[in-house]
């Protein structure tokens, strides 16, 4: 029997988490939750996802719009296996409560919530094991998983003692009109270091790690300078051959593709990829360094809109036990939405 899912919060995170989820074979959608009679709920009927209202009073609005829904929040989440939380940041943690009346049912949260709306804060290269039965997850943000995706393939190599990260962070995601900024560079925060490595530090607790971040003037992705040092001495190639071997990690070869920059990055993916998305975390291959045997600098880029759907749709598979092992779910995952080692091969 599949897997009956309803996703809360139909947005950025939320249109993507449901299309994934659509498409594994041992899950299914039963409930698509949208707040406003909008665009977003029009095409969640088109796709032909069952539609529904956080509550009476926005049902009434949908109704008044002319847009047929099923009912509300609380008639899905009676027939549903795991709720899939992907509401502004904080408005999961006031979900909790109308999810914690339903006994059994499984709740998956995003990055935008504090760690404390969850058993585990979760990213699958890392922890798939240990979230395999709990009752919640919270899904860390794309800047974390970014970092985890990185750090725990490197883990491999050799023990970690220190990373130093520097975050460049897109402003905004493309489809949001208000944010800014639009000529600047911000420090976010000001105050050192910022709360990527500590959101690091939630999933894997014992990684040295310290993060600065700025936000600047684009929308398409971010991108993040890292410094990882090793305990013991390695070599390039060996820092490349796990790199390139491993799932979820793109390597970006800028000598052979020209691409050296986040505007080339989404051009190619607008050019071979459904949304333009790229789940995958990319590492421009040309810029790996290894300074004095076991300094390792790079910089990777991030794509906010889609890196943490694959973890989405594994994180459904370790509360529900549909995968025993990271290796497992990331096959299924990974083959169902395509994702890629190289963009061209
Ligand atoms: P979004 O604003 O694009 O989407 C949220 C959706 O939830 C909107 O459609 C909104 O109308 C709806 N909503 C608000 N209150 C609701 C309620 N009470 N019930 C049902 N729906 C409600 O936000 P997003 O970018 O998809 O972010 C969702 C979560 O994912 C946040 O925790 C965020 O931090 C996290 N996240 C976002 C990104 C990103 O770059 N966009 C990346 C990783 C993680």
């Amino acid at each position: 029997m599949k897997a009956k899912i309803v996703i809360n919060g139909y947005g950025t995170i939320g249109k993507r988490v449901a299309d994934a989820v659509s498409v594994q074979d041992d899950m299914e959608i039963v409930g698509v939750v949208k707040k406003s009679p909008d665009y977003g709920a029009l095409l969640a009927e088109k796709k032909g996802y069952p539609l529904y209202a956080p509550d009476e009073e926005a049902l009434k609005v949908f109704e008044e719009a002319g847009i047929k829904v099923k009912g509300t929040l609380n008639d899905v989440l009676s027939h549903a296996n795991v709720v899939i939380d992907s509401t502004p940041g904080g408005v999961g943690k006031k979900n909790k409560l109308i999810y914690d009346k339903y006994s059994g049912l499984k709740q998956i949260y995003q990055g935008g919530e504090k760690p404390d709306v969850a058993e585990k804060s979760f990213s699958t290269l890392c922890n798939y094991e240990e979230a395999l039965g709990a009752d919640s997850l919270r899904v860390v943000s794309c800047n974390t998983t970014g970092l985890l995706r990185l750090l725990c393939t490197l883990r491999k190599i050799a023990p970690i003692e220190q990373v130093r990260a520097v975050m460049i962070r897109r402003a905004a995601d493309p489809r949001e009109i208000k944010k800014g900024p639009i000529n600047s560079i911000v420090l976010n925060p000001v105050k050192l270091p910022s709360h990527h490595a500590r959101d690091v530090n939630s999933v894997v607790p014992d990684i040295n790690i310290v993060t600065a971040a700025v936000v600047v003037p684009t929308t398409l992705m971010h991108v993040h300078q890292v410094t990882v040092r090793f305990r013991e001495k390695t070599t390039l190639e060996k820092i490349i051959e796990v790199l390139s071997s491993a799932p979820r990690i793109m390597l970006v070869d800028t000598g052979r593709t020209g691409i050296k920059s986040t505007a080339q990055l989404i051009e190619a993916a607008r050019d071979m990829r459904p949304r333009n998305d790229i789940p995958e975390l990319v590492v421009f291959r040309d810029s790996i360094a290894l300074l004095n045997g076991n300094e390792l600098m790079l910089f990777q880029a991030v794509h906010q809109e889609s890196i943490v759907v694959p973890e989405n749709v594994d994180a459904v598979r370790a509360v529900m036990k549909l995968a025993k092992t990271a290796e497992e779910t990331v096959e299924k995952t990974d083959k169902s939405l395509g994702l890629r080692r190289e963009f061209f091969y």
